[in-house]
C-alpha cells in the first residue's frame, strides 16, 4: 500500500519535471537524468515493479482453477450481483473504512479457487419499495427515494456526504443496498425451499448472500422508552439503511407465520436493528417467540452506542471483552449454540457472519484470527447440518483488506467440509 503511495509520488514528480523540462528548446533525455539521479534510480525502481506485478498477475491467473463442467448447467444457492459494490469515484474509500469491492472479491475468489461458473450464482433482483415498507415507514422510505437521500444517508452513514446530489447518493449507495437486501431475502426462501432452487430429501439446505447484513438498521413502528434514553423513529445506523434481515424474516413469515426463526448474530458489534425490531409483539405468535437471538458481540465497543443499545432483548447474549482471543470465543460459541437450537429448536437460522470479530479490524476490536473465523462459520453450519435446520449466511461486517480473503476462503471452507458439494 505504502509502496504504491510512493509509486504515484514519484510517478507525478517525473511527468512535472519533464513536462517543464521539454519545453525547453535544449531539451535531452539524457540530461535529465544526469540533473536528477535520484529520481532516475526511483524510476527504475517503479519500473521493476510494474514488471513484477505483471508476472504476479500472469502466474495468478495460470494457477486460476477453470470453469468446471460438472457444475457448467448447476446452480449453487450463493446469491450474487456485481451491483453489490460500491464504485464512487473513490470517495468510499475515505467515507468509511470499508473495501467497497469487499463482494465482488469474494465472488472471484470462489470461482478463481474452485472453478465455480458465474452462472452458478444466483442473481438478486433490487428490493422493491413496497417489500420495503413492510419493515420500515413509508415516510423513511420515501425520504430516501425523493428528496432527502443526500441528507439522511450522511446521517446514517456519519460521514460528510449531504452536499452530494440525491442522484448520486441513490444510484451509489441506496441502489448496491437494495440489491443486497433482495439478497437477503432471495437467499432465505431459496435455503428454506420457497424459491426456485430444487432440494432432495437428504440435502443440507442452505444458501449464503455475499452481501447483506445490515443489522443496525431497525424497522418501523418500535419505540422504546428507557427513561433516560429513548429509541425512537430514527431507522438507519452505522451504514445500514435497509433491515435486510427482518425483511427476509418477514417474508418467510407471509409463506409461514408460524415459522421459527433463529437470529445467530456473530459480527463484533450488537446488532441493535433487528433486536429492537423484534423486541416487541412482531416477535411472538400466539404468545410465543417466534423469532430469538443469539448474539456475541464486543460489549466494550463504542459502537452502538449506549442510547442505541437494546440488550434486553436478546435472548442468548454473550458480550465479550474488547481484545477477545480464539480459544475463549469459540469455547463460548460451542459451549452455547447447540443448547440454544435444542432449547428454542428454530425452523430457520439466519446466521450473520460479520468477519470484523478479525484481529486487525479497525472497527471490531476483538482478536480472532483468520483461522478461527472459518472454524467459527464451519461450526454454525456443522450445528445447522446437525439439527438439520435450513441455513442463511449473510456477510455483515468486515473492513480490512484481508476481509474478503477470509470470507472467501470460509465458503470454500464450508462448501468442501461441511455441505460437501464441491471437492
Ligand atoms: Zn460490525
Amino acid at each position: 500500500m505504502l509502496f504504491k503511495k510512493i509509486r504515484s509520488v514519484v510517478l507525478y514528480s517525473l511527468l512535472f519535471i519533464m513536462s517543464t523540462h521539454s519545453i525547453r528548446a535544449d531539451f535531452s533525455l539524457e540530461a535529465l537524468i544526469k540533473d536528477h539521479p535520484i529520481l532516475s534510480a526511483l524510476t527504475g525502481i517503479v519500473a521493476l515493479n510494474f514488471a513484477w506485478n505483471a508476472v504476479s498477475g500472469i502466474i495468478e491467473w495460470s494457477q486460476q482453477v477453470k470453469p468446471r463442467e460438472d457444475l457448467k448447467n448447476k446452480k449453487l444457492p450463493i446469491v450474487y450481483s456485481s451491483g453489490y459494490n460500491m464504485y464512487f469515484l473513490g470517495i468510499e474509500k475515505i467515507l468509511h473504512s470499508f473495501d467497497a469491492q469487499k463482494y465482488r472479491r469474494v465472488h472471484d475468489h470462489l470461482i478463481a479457487k474452485l472453478g465455480i461458473p458465474h452462472s452458478s450464482f444466483y442473481e438478486p433482483k433490487e428490493i422493491s419499495i413496497d417489500d420495503l415498507k413492510i419493515v420500515h415507514d413509508a415516510d423513511y422510505i420515501e425520504a430516501l427515494e425523493n428528496t432527502d437521500s443526500a441528507r439522511l444517508t450522511a446521517s446514517i452513514a456519519e460521514v460528510p456526504i449531504g452536499f452530494l446530489p440525491n442522484f448520486v447518493i441513490r444510484n451509489r449507495i441506496l441502489k448496491p443496498m437494495k440489491l443486497a437486501t433482495g439478497g437477503t431475502v432471495l437467499g432465505a426462501q431459496l435455503a428454506m425451499g420457497y424459491g426456485e432452487h430444487q432440494w432432495k430429501e437428504e440435502d443440507m439446505k442452505w444458501a449464503i448472500n455475499i452481501g447483506g447484513g445490515y443489522h443496525h438498521a431497525k424497522g418501523k413502528g418500535h419505540f422504546f422508552d428507557y427513561g433516560k434514553y429513548k429509541y425512537d423513529q430514527d431507522e438507519g445506523h452505522g451504514f445500514c439503511i435497509y433491515g435486510d434481515i427482518q425483511l427476509a424474516i418477514e417474508k418467510l413469515w407471509k409463506k409461514n407465520p408460524n415459522l421459527k426463526v433463529m437470529i445467530v448474530d456473530l459480527d463484533a458489534h450488537q446488532g441493535n436493528g433487528h433486536e429492537a425490531y423484534f423486541a416487541t409483539e412482531t416477535a411472538k405468535l400466539n404468545g410465543q417467540h417466534r423469532v430469538v437471538i443469539f448474539d456475541m458481540y464486543n460489549e466494550q465497543n463504542w459502537y452502538p452506542p449506549e442510547k442505541l443499545r437494546t440488550d434486553a432483548h436478546i435472548q442468548y447474549k454473550f458480550g465479550l471483552a474488547w481484545g477477545t482471543k480464539d480459544a475463549q470465543y469459540l469455547k463460548i460459541l460451542t459451549d452455547n449454540l447447540p443448547r440454544a437450537i435444542e432449547e428454542f429448536n428454530p425452523d430457520f437460522i439466519l446466521y450473520n457472519a460479520g468477519t470484523d470479530i478479525f484481529e486487525h479490524d479497525p472497527l471490531g476490536k476483538l482478536k480472532i484470527s483468520h483461522k478461527g473465523i472459518i472454524q467459527r462459520d464451519q461450526f454454525v453450519f456443522e450445528q445447522a447440518q446437525k439439527y438439520k435446520k435450513p441455513i442463511l449466511m449473510v456477510t455483515s461486517g468486515g473492513y480490512t483488506q484481508q476481509s474478503a480473503v477470509i470470507i472467501g476462503e470460509s465458503i470454500e471452507n464450508l462448501l468442501k467440509k461441511v455441505i460437501k458439494v464441491i471437492n
